[in-house]
Parts: C-alpha cells; structure tokens; sequence
C-alpha cells in the first residue's frame, strides 16, 4: 500500500510541524488551520479510518484521549473540539486516521 502524507512525514521523509510525539502518535500542527489552535493527533500506525479500527486498537483510540488532554495543558487551553473524519462521504482527505484538535476559540 502507498505510503500516506502523514506516513511520510512521520518517517522524515517530507516536514512537519510537530508539536508533541511518543511512541504511539505524533501531533503535528494542521497545514491550513481552520481554529487559531489546530492539531493533528496522528497514530504512527496507519489506519485507514475510523472503520478500520480493531479490537486491538482499542488502547491506542484511548491514549489520543489522553494526548488530547496533554496537548490542553501544553497549549494552556480551557476547552477543545477533538473530531474524526471518516470516510470521503464525512470529509475525510488522508486515508490515515487522524483527529483534529481545534481550540483557541472565543470564550
Ligand atoms: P481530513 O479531511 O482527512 O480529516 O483532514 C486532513 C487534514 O490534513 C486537513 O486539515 C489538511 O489541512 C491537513 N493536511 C493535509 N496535508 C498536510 C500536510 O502535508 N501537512 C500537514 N501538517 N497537514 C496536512
């Protein structure tokens, strides 16, 4: 299968923002941020989408929870929208799961 954008970036093969990256996910900063704050919670596996998710993937659907936590903290945020595109019929672009951490709103 052909590598994903976010793939290639995770390897150093093209830039990336990174804001925050352990062993299971990176979080890169959106290329075209659509809130004054937007981020990508990406795994390093490569997912397709949210339909391909697996019993096995469990723990890992939780530890972005956990990092959406942490990018809180680390961005001093009091709030946040965390959303999952799946499939091209919900708007889904890269055929790699990601979430979209958007916050920096208005109060
Ligand atoms: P989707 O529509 O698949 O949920 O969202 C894909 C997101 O990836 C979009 O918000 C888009 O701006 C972002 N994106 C696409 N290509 C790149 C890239 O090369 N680098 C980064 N940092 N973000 C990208």
């Amino acid at each position: 299968m052909e590598k994903t954008i976010f793939s290639k970036i995770i390897d150093g093969e093209i830039p990336g923002k990174f804001a925050y990256e352990d062993e299971q996910v990176v979080v890169l900063h959106d290329i075209n941020p659509k809130a004054p704050i937007h981020l990508l919670i990406i795994p390093r596996k490569p997912i397709p989408t949210l339909m391909d998710v697996t019993a096995e993937d469990l723990p890992l659907i939780a530890h972005i929870h956990v990092v959406a936590q942490k990018l809180a903290n680390q961005f001093q945020v009091k709030g946040f929208r965390l959303i999952n595109n799946c499939g091209k019929a919900g708007g889904q672009e890269v055929f790699h799961i990601h979430y979209h951490f958007l916050a920096g709103f208005e109060e």
